[in-house]
């Protein structure tokens, strides 16, 4: 995977913290900050709400909250443990790394959502191509413009655009396929 697929990914992932935060009313900015925060421990044992808190100087209570939320989803996971001096049980986070293909699942739902509009286009009009450059237009585009190109003058023909009908169906049905297994897999304990 190169640099600019997985800063791609990343950002992806980001994008989908906010969207989750501002669904459940928390801060967007403040979500990430403690994903981000539990990435960049690399200790690999993880961090308390009270470490994320001296941190980030978020209160405790938002920082749960938005801890509960990565949960939900299996974006992080935590480990029982003991305070250090206390004995007291606490909790420590950690990036949960299976869960991250939750960016991917999510990016795959938004690419389902274009076709099917794309799909919708393609059923709900006719369309009419210049011979000449390539030019498309919808039935109404070209019956505004006398069935002409209005750039080059030639006649404009109707387009059979059932291949790219069939083709997007196609792409369409591959895609609820996956996303009907990724949902299957996320569902399992
Ligand atoms: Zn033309």
């Amino acid at each position: 995977m190169s640099n600019a697929d997985s800063k791609a990914k990343i950002e992806a992932l980001y994008e989908f913290i906010r969207r989750l935060a501002l669904k459940h009313k928390l801060n967007p900015d403040n979500a990430v900050r403690i994903f981000t925060t539990l990435l960049s421990a690399t200790d690999g044992k993880g961090l308390s709400d009270e470490d994320l808190s001296e941190i980030t100087q978020m209160r405790q209570g938002e920082i749960r909250n938005i801890l509960r939320m990565l949960y939900s989803l299996r974006m992080v996971a935590y480990r029982r443990g003991r305070h250090p001096t206390t004995g007291a049980t606490r909790y420590y986070w950690y990036p949960d790394f299976s869960g991250i293909n939750m960016s991917l699942f999510w990016r795959k739902k938004q690419v389902l959502e274009k076709l099917k509009q794309k799909l919708a286009y393609e059923e709900n009009n006719a369309f009419f191509r210049c011979p000449t450059d390539g030019l498309r237009y919808t039935f109404e585009e070209a019956f505004e413009f006398d069935f002409t190109c209005p750039k080059c003058n030639s006649m404009l023909v109707e387009e059979d655009n059932s291949r790219v009908k069939e083709y997007l169906r196609q792409r369409i049905a591959m895609l609820e396929e996956e996303i009907k297994r990724d949902e299957e897999l996320l569902r399992a304990p």
